[in-house]
């Protein structure tokens, strides 16, 4: 049987290895990595292009995500002022229903 995790070969290991990264485990206690200094390396270098990966895109992090896109909505704005007014002032007169409407 191929089933033991103490038995499993490097092969074995890694072909198992993207699905126990995706189920958040802890793999570093794995039976396999506890024999094999391979397959820890390997995982110690997988973590780290893991690692990386979420900072560049930090779709589990809406929040921040979010705030991205005020900061650069703002800095459009700041870079260029005179665009951001001249779309604003276009907005202002192009529909004169809204102006006509009473508040
Ligand atoms: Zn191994």
């Amino acid at each position: 049987m191929t089933e033991d995790p103490k038995n499993m070969t490097c092969a074995e290991f890694q072909a198992q290895l993207p699905e126990l990264v995706g189920s958040g485990d802890d793999i570093s206690a794995h039976p396999h990595l506890k024999s094999c200094e391979l397959c820890r390396q390997l995982l110690s270098e997988l973590e780290t292009i893991a690692e990386a990966a979420r900072q560049l895109f930090p779709v589990t992090d809406p929040p921040d995500e979010l705030w991205t896109h005020i900061e650069q909505a703002i800095k459009i704005d700041a870079e260029k002022p005179e665009e951001a007014l001249e779309a604003k002032s276009s907005l202002d007169s192009s529909p004169p229903d809204l102006a006509a409407e009473p508040a």
